[in-house]
């Protein structure tokens, strides 16, 4: 009767996974699906797993906390919090000496937009087409990249500005004077931003970097007017790029720093940073919600930045992205609809259509192809991506890759061929 029940009742569960397969358990880059197959998983938890599935210091770090003081809800002021901040001071560009602490990424966007406009005074925000903040009302009407069904368009209060696309045999900064100029003419009309919010590399927009020009011109622009420039590292933070932020890599001084995903090494946790007397200008008390800055999300954070430094991690994130950078050009090498790109450890490689833009289509496919073949990709509309771990193995990475390149060639068309070949 029961068993009856629940064949033909759907499940309980709202929630979605994005590719499909249902796990069981996990270590290092590795998944085991609930029939028992074995996947790399190249997307590391989409990113929030910096140093792999259930790293032993990492895990030993949040159990230990979860046993000594588990949650507050925000009534008790708790040291791993304390630790952490001052952890994230030590690392984080110049400047940026206090931090507040959420649990997701977009709860530190909607977080930073409230103290950007609490600060200034100001309303208006910019931000950039394929952009991709978040999933609630705040972040979600700052983004692009997706529509977030049950969101409404950006509003009044939010402007959306070109950013860098190189054409082939460009580099974004080529293209960041006509985004500049272009930002210009918007500016000219919106009134003084509270907040100029942009990613470093924009992830869901298909891993696009935006080259240190533009960056540098955002920067001026905020300078001029007063405005608040907001970094969102959720993804490119920790590590990912190589530096411990993109900022560093493109020698952008942020006057907000949102970060999460890897923040938690698969915990909970995310945080902006700002300086002392940004904060204080806001005025209001800074709460983000009752399980903002858990201890032991805390504990597990400041682990994973211990394990990063102590173990090289950045620099291996620059010679395994430098690998990928290589396998992947590689792989694109062969095809003329291909193009690969990325900083770090943070790679795509976007599969156009016949018309010479992204094609969805053709990626789900490819993406499917390599599930089957066992290698788990991200996939954003046209674009592959590649979120590993910075723990993951060379060979690891190398197999992973040279799958993708098993699984392009085994869904090539014969159209695609003869054009190849012409
Ligand atoms: N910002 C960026 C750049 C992201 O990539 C994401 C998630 O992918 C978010 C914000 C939102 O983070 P979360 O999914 O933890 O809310």
């Amino acid at each position: 009767m029961h068993e009856e029940r629940s064949r033909s009742t759907p499940p309980a569960s709202a929630q979605a996974a994005a590719s499909g397969v249902a796990v069981a358990a996990a270590e290092g880059s590795w998944v085991v699906t609930r029939d028992g197959r074995r996947l790399l998983d190249l997307t590391g938890g989409m990113g929030s797993c910096v140093l792999g599935h259930g790293h032993p210091e990492v895990v030993a770090a949040a159990t230990r906390q979860l046993g000594a003081l588990a949650q507050t809800g925000g009534v008790f002021d708790h040291a791993p919090q304390h630790r952490l901040a001052e952890r994230l001071a030590g690392i984080a560009p110049a400047g940026l000496d206090r931090f507040a602490f959420a649990t997701s990424g977009t709860e530190a966007v909607e977080l930073a937009l409230r103290l950007a406009r609490l600060a200034t005074g100001r309303d208006p925000v910019i931000c950039f087409r394929g952009g991709f903040h978040g999933r609630t009302e705040g972040s979600a009407r700052v983004t692009s990249a997706v529509r977030v069904p049950g969101v409404p368009g950006a509003g009044a209060r939010v402007v959306v500005a070109p950013f860098p696309r190189p054409g082939p045999a460009e580099v974004p900064d080529d293209r960041a004077p006509a985004a500049l100029a272009a930002l210009d003419r918007l500016l000219a009309r919106c009134g003084l931003p509270a907040a100029v919010v942009v990613e470093p590399v924009q992830g869901l927009g298909g891993c696009h970097p935006a080259g240190p020009r533009f960056l540098a011109g955002l920067r001026e622009r905020c300078d001029a007017r007063g405005s608040l420039l907001v970094l969102d590292e959720v993804q490119t933070g920790l590590g990912r790029t190589g530096d411990w932020f993109a900022a560093q890599a493109y020698e952008v001084r942020p006057d907000i720093l949102c970060l999460a995903k890897g923040l938690g090494g698969g915990l909970p946790i995310s945080a902006v940073g700002a300086p002392a007397w940004l904060w204080e200008r806001a005025g209001a008390p800074v709460r983000a919600g009752t399980f903002g800055g858990s201890p032991p999300s805390c504990a597990a954070a400041t682990a994973v930045i211990d394990v990063i430094d102590r173990d090289g991690l950045r620099a291996r994130a620059r010679s395994l992205g430098a690998v990928a950078a290589r396998l992947l050009a590689g792989v694109a090498a062969l095809r003329p609809w291909a193009r690969a790109r990325g900083l770090g450890l943070m790679a795509g490689l976007e599969l156009q259509g016949g018309d010479g833009r992204p094609d969805e289509g053709r990626a789900e496919v490819v993406r499917r192809r390599c599930l089957a073949l066992g290698v788990v990709v991200a996939q954003a509309g046209g674009v592959l991506r590649l979120l590993p771990p910075l723990t993951i193995e060379e060979d690891e990475l190398c197999h992973g890759i040279a799958t993708l390149g098993h699984a392009l060639a085994a869904v090539e068309s014969r159209s695609d061929r003869l054009a190849h070949a012409a």
